[in-house]
């Protein structure tokens, strides 16, 4: 075996190997009532969020949004949707209860990366450009009524200090944006000078965060949505508060006695979180260190790199990899999180895919089984902790809502929207967030709630939320 797997078993690089898998999985560890803690600690955050501004790490955002979708909104109307490395342009016609949604259109426009670190003037004229372009594809069907301005749902998915259904001014950038000027700035007037630019006419009729977006459409369809979920580039929850719960409204009492709330649990911090020296790594080399926190252990922007950053310190403690540390290895953020699910789904016996990965990414070649079995172990670590700890934040949420328990025999149905290319294309890392929630629920509450995926929602969400604040009656 030693000669088949590259090195002798008595050179120690595998003990030392197997100690630092070892150690990896411990501190990584997430069992039940560890998980429990963490779900506490963030109810305990959250209310400390609601009482009042700067009160928990956990901002608890006041959506301005105090009624979701019913079903009856009519017309025309346009979404975009920022805040991964792509953005997204919808038309949708919203035909009402009888007609749901007949008709809509969409183009996605992927942003150059400069762009995502540049000034706020060239990423909102990139931006309004995409948008004129799209609005000229407007069809005699797809117009909006005659003399009526065009309305637009914009999802911006981002920490926003909302202080209006219009209006809000960016708190921070996340995932990769750095754009200095833009922080403490109004974005919709940031979108609107730029619309102004090159020379369109839309009203931003709604503001939202893509939780609010995804719970907005989620509740369209079902109308057992509680609270919406982000897993993708980066993490996030919202959900539906009772205005009473929130101290620090001020405001008038809306007629449905509800506000929902995003909560921006991406920024969650706890010290029963499970963090390790590769998640100090990764966090001083971030855009954003010391912020962020709960995401960094979470989200597809970095599930890859902390795989990375721990195979680094492999190939340079153990050797790992031969005497000579791959220098693709130490390139930060070239293991992505898609290319990790794929090692980690890898089916064949001897690992095949995993080899084709590490050799085409980064060039290392002649990779011996038990060294790419090591790989896989890493990344199961690794997604098994962010998908429980995920888990945990959902349950947290629910044990908010009351939602945790059985009510009185009376069934009560909860249910979750999720979306995120997390969530939606890593198999495991899904599964792993289904079970642990039912792990943490027990069988008969886990029976009745439900995660549902929600394709697009935060896009026909902001759409659906621009018709139910359109400065136009919802009559036609
Ligand atoms: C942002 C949130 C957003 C989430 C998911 C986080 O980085 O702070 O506003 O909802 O990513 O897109
Ligand atoms: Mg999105």
């Amino acid at each position: 075996r030693g000669v088949e797997e590259g090195w002798s078993e008595s050179d120690g690089k595998w003990e030392r190997a197997a100690v630092i898998v070892k150690e990896l999985e411990e501190k990584c560890g997430t069992p039940v009532w560890k998980l429990r803690q963490v779900a506490d600690a963030m109810v305990a955050e959250m209310h400390a969020g609601l009482a009042s501004d700067g009160g928990s790490k956990l901002k608890m955002i006041i959506s301005y949004v105090d009624s979701l979708p019913t079903g009856d909104e009519k017309g025309l109307y346009y979404a975009l949707d920022l805040g991964g490395t792509n953005f997204r342009i919808l038309r949708v016609h919203l035909g009402g209860k009888e007609r749901g949604i007949i008709k809509r259109e969409f183009e996605e426009v992927s942003i150059p990366p400069h762009l995502m670190t540049g000034s706020s003037n060239e990423l909102f004229d990139f931006i309004a450009t995409a948008l004129a372009k799209f609005v000229a594809t407007e069809g005699e069907d797809s117009r909006p009524f005659p003399g009526r301005q065009r309305e637009l749902g914009f999802t911006f998915s981002f920490p926003v200090r909302q202080t209006s259904i219009t209006s809000g001014t960016l708190i921070k950038w996340t995932k990769g944006f750095s754009i200095e000027d833009a922080v403490g700035e109004d974005v919709v007037s940031e979108l609107n000078k730029a619309m102004e630019r090159v020379g369109l006419d839309m009203r931003v009729a709604a503001l939202v965060n893509d939780t609010i977006g995804t719970l907005a459409g989620g509740r369209y369809y079902n109308p057992d949505v509680v609270a919406a979920v982000i897993l993708g580039t980066g993490t996030n929850a919202a959900y539906v508060e009772r205005i009473h719960a929130i101290p620090k409204w001020h405001g008038p009492l809306p007629k449905s006695g509800e506000m929902v709330i995003n909560t921006e649990w991406g920024n969650f911090q706890s010290s029963h979180l499970p963090l390790t020296e590769y998640d100090q790594t990764l966090d001083d080399e971030s855009l954003n260190p010391g912020e962020q926190t709960y995401e960094k252990l979470i989200s597809g922007m970095y599930l890859g790199e902390i795989v990375r950053i721990v195979l680094l310190r492999m190939a340079e403690e153990s050797a790992l990899f031969g005497d000579i540390i791959p220098p693709k290895l130490k390139i930060p953020f070239i293991l992505r999180t898609p290319d990790m699910s794929t090692m980690h789904h890898d089916t064949s016996s001897d690992l095949t895919v995993v080899g084709e990965k590490l050799s085409y990414l980064l060039e290392i070649s002649d990779t011996t089984l038990r060294m790419r079995k090591v790989v896989v172990n890493v990344c199961g670590i690794v997604a098994t902790r962010g998908a429980r700890l995920a888990a945990a934040g959902i349950f947290g949420i629910l044990k908010k809502l009351g939602r945790d328990t059985v009510m009185d025999r009376e069934k009560q149905r909860s249910a979750i929207a999720l979306d995120g290319g997390l969530f939606e294309h890593y198999t495991k890392f899904r599964d792993c967030v289904e079970g642990t929630l039912r792990e943490l629920l027990g069988p008969e509450v886990a029976d009745n709630t439900v995660l549902v995926l929600s394709e697009d929602g935060s896009g026909i969400g902001a759409a659906l939320l621009a018709a139910s604040h359109s400065q136009y009656l919802q009559t036609e």
